[in-house]
């Protein structure tokens, strides 16, 4: 199949899928109110593949088709692949203002990153399953979302929790899995969905050692979505409830066939525990545009919120906001990496030149691209300072009236002449306010706050990987070569 439109898309979605929200079966998500927002954002997505302005940059030639495929699933190896595939990411990222951190986008990059590096390892099964699988999800266009966390039965251990997805029966047909995993952003809009690892598991725990991927309809799958953000606002009072709320979700899976071409990875300790580590990284410069797009996005809602009120002309915020700024610069060099280091990385696997790194919690122990440094602690850090600036040039503004108080003959008139700001009518600055809130007050933008500390694990324990790493005794070092001379 050719790239999708947006129609396709939508009829792609009414799979029978056993998708519960609240505590009712959604049967047709295409129906349910909530989510015709996002759904209508990604629909929008699939129509621009077809604008012939935007063709060139979001699709490219099939290598087994021949045919328009999306560009998030182009394995680059080259410097102009590489180009293409970061102005695809960064166009869609654009289209959705960075605020959208699990489109397909993500799980494109990191199905063909899994490809690559299982190659590179050496398992060379696994690999062929998972280009499949690339193939399958490229050809058919397909939105993809993962489940890479366990449930949180007992964090106080690391072994694999007895709830966890696991095998339970093997059969000539597959392999059958029941369990638990968790958090599937976009899975009440998805087509597919990923389950692999995140962090190692150790030996003895090979029941779980699975990488597979299923559709969203498949017999047995339970979709348990948090309740939609979105609850029919006028858009005006929740301009990104309204159109980004990606839904998440908990899988639950009941006895659940995984065929054996989509059982990527089954108890091999080796690959599943390397796969991660020996990536291209085609996956951390995706999050990278991502999110350098939504920390510009960010700075330039401050920017406004801080004009609408005039404090533009404190030397605060223009500190804080040039803080931003700065920032900004220092994400735009952090894509710069991503890309010289993808393109290093994926010029030496294709070489056979393979240096495969450890997972900073076994051996060997060094961790990372630049891309994914960032994720763990950059952008956290830059996209919740940016969220902070907001917050304070915004005020008690951020309060604001509701677009059905503008519309009152009664008071609309009086916000008009007393809710103003310089150079900025009423109605202007109280989008702008209603804007900063569903970015930072609603349950959009609580979530968005917990997203972005979140959404690569836990910061303390990604430090400790860090800090396990061959970086950490390469600095060290340092000071014995001041010492001893
Ligand atoms: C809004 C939001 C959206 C998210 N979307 C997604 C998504 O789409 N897909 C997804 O997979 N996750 C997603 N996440 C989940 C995110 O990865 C987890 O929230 C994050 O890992 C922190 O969760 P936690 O505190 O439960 O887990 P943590 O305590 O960080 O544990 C994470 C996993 O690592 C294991 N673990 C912890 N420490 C170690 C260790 N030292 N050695 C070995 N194993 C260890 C745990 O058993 C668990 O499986 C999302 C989170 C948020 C907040």
């Amino acid at each position: 199949m050719p790239i999708k439109t947006g129609q396709q898309y939508i009829e792609s979605l009414r799979d029978g899928r056993t998708l519960y929200i609240d505590g009712k079966v959604v049967s047709d998500v295409t129906a349910y109110p909530p989510l015709q927002g996002v759904i209508a954002t990604i629909a929008g997505l699939y129509d621009d593949q077809h604008d012939p302005a935007l063709q060139k940059i979001l699709t490219y030639a099939s290598p087994s088709s021949g045919e328009l495929a999306s560009a998030t699933y182009l394995e680059a190896g080259t410097e102009p692949e590489f180009q293409h595939l970061a102005g695809c990411f960064h166009l869609r990222a654009k289209r959705t203002f960075g605020l959208m951190g699990r489109l397909t986008d993500f799980m494109s990059a990191f199905l063909v990153d899994t490809a690559v590096a299982l190659k590179a390892l050496g398992k060379h099964d696994a690999a062929a399953r998972a280009q499949g699988l690339v193939e399958l999800c490229r050809e058919n266009d397909v939105q993809v979302t993962h489940a890479l966390i366990d449930p949180q039965s007992d964090r106080s251990t690391l072994d694999a929790p007895s709830e966890a997805v696991r095998v339970i029966e093997r059969r000539g047909d597959g392999i059958v899995v029941s369990g638990c995993r968790l958090l599937s952003t976009l899975a009440p809009v998805a087509n597919e969905c990923y389950v692999g690892p995140y962090y190692p598991r150790r030996s003895g725990e090979e029941p779980f050692m699975l990488a597979f991927v299923v559709p969203m309809n498949a017999p047995g799958l339970s979709v348990i979505c948090r309740e939609s953000f979105y609850r029919g606002q006028d858009r005006f009072d929740r301009p990104l409830s309204s159109r980004f709320d990606e839904g998440d979700a908990i899988l639950m899976f009941d006895r659940v066939l995984v065929p054996h071409a989509r059982m990527i990875v089954d108890g091999d300790i080796e690959a599943y525990n390397g796969m991660l580590q020996a990536r291209p990284g085609y996956t951390p410069l995706q999050a990278t545009i991502r999110s350098t797009i939504k920390l510009r996005f960010l700075a330039g809602l401050a920017t406004a919120i801080a004009r609408a009120n005039g404090r533009d002309k404190l030397p605060r915020f223009q500190a804080a906001i040039g803080e931003l700024v700065a920032l900004i610069s220092v994400a735009e060099g952090i894509r710069a990496g991503a890309i010289a280091e993808g393109l290093g990385r994926a010029q030496a696997f294709a070489r056979g030149e393979v240096r495969i790194e450890g997972d900073g919690l076994t051996g060997p122990q060094t961790v990372g691209v630049c891309g994914g440094a960032a994720i763990n602690f950059f952008f956290p850090y830059a996209n919740t300072k940016a969220a902070d600036v907001l917050r304070l040039a915004a005020g008690s503004g951020v309060l604001a009236m509701s677009a059905a108080d503008y519309a009152n003959p009664d008071i609309g008139p009086l916000m008009d002449k007393w809710l103003v700001g310089p150079g900025i009518d009423a109605k202007r600055r109280l989008q702008l306010m209603k804007l900063a809130w569903d970015m930072t007050g609603t349950e959009f933008g609580s979530r968005a706050g917990l997203f972005v500390l979140q959404y690569s694990a836990t910061t303390e324990i990604n430090a400790q990987r860090w800090f396990r790493s061959g970086i950490t005794r390469e600095c060290e070092a340092l000071v014995d070569e001041l010492l001893n001379n």
